[in-house]
């Protein structure tokens, strides 16, 4: 069973005042099974924020076809997002906001009863429960970073898709925040990560799919793959 497919995915990005028009994704068509940890490898304009951001609909793609969890993004919307958590790469939050309110919030969006929800948990899964009351502005970075993928969490997908989880943060944060990704696909989260760093992907990822130009260029079991390189 896949947990995505990606089928002859072209995304064209029309000509501006300032940029020529841009083939940013050239046909793409690969598989993420079931309960891995996949790594999106590849250079800075390889295609990857495209990627992900038509998954999360804020982009539309120029034709091909992907299915989350088995549902069609065109034609079954509803439940293909019901599937995906994403964790976007820019820290947005209402900075007088607490985490809690941050989820409680995110619960509502999703029309989740406020009995059902479980903003109190996924504050503990990711170590924020000191910090359930205080004010999202006065949050570090690395705490901002995990109150985002308990954000992605809200509607308990089983699919969290992380971009660049972990560009430009510490090494101390960078190691908190790959325990978090591997707890969390230990409780059964099929993850999606990309990342231009080999090393990030070579320790976390099960499997490694390298794009460049908005074409696949590998993909493979991260053993085969750091023997060929
Ligand atoms: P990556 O995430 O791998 O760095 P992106 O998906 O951000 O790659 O970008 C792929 C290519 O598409 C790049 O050449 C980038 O400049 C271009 N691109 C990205 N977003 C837009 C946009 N909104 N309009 C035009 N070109 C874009
Ligand atoms: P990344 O590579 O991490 O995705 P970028 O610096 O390429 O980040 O892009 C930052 C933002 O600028 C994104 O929202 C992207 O869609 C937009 N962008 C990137 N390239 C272009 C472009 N050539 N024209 C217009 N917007 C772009």
């Amino acid at each position: 069973e896949n947990a995505i497919e990606i089928r002859d995915v072209v995304k064209r990005y029309a000509a501006t005042k300032k940029a020529p028009p841009k083939l940013a994704l050239d046909g793409l068509s690969f598989d993420v099974p079931q309960g891995q940890v996949f790594g999106l490898l590849g250079p800075n304009g390889a295609g990857k924020s495209t990627l992900i951001n038509i998954m999360a609909g804020t982009v539309t793609k120029t034709s091909g076809t992907i299915r989350i969890w088995g549902h069609d993004i065109d034609r079954d919307h509803r439940n293909a997002k019901l599937s995906i958590g994403i964790v976007p790469q820019e820290i947005i939050f209402d900075p007088f906001f607490t985490p809690f309110e941050v989820l409680e919030n995110q619960g509502g969006m999703y029309g989740i009863a406020k009995a059902l929800r479980r903003s109190d948990e996924l504050l503990r899964a990711v170590r924020l429960e000191d910090k359930r009351n205080a004010y999202a502005r006065s949050l570090s970075g690395g705490m901002k970073r995990r109150l985002l993928i308990a954000k992605a969490m809200v509607h308990s997908p089983p699919i969290l898709v992380l971009d660049e989880p972990t560009a430009g943060v510490d090494v101390e944060l960078r190691r908190q925040l790959w325990e978090l990704v591997q707890e969390l696909n230990g409780e059964g989260v099929t993850v999606v990560l990309t990342t231009h760093y080999l090393e990030e992907a070579e320790q976390l990822c099960d499997r490694i799919a390298i794009i460049n130009h908005g074409r696949l260029i590998a993909n493979k079991p991260t053993r085969e793959l750091v023997g060929m390189m």
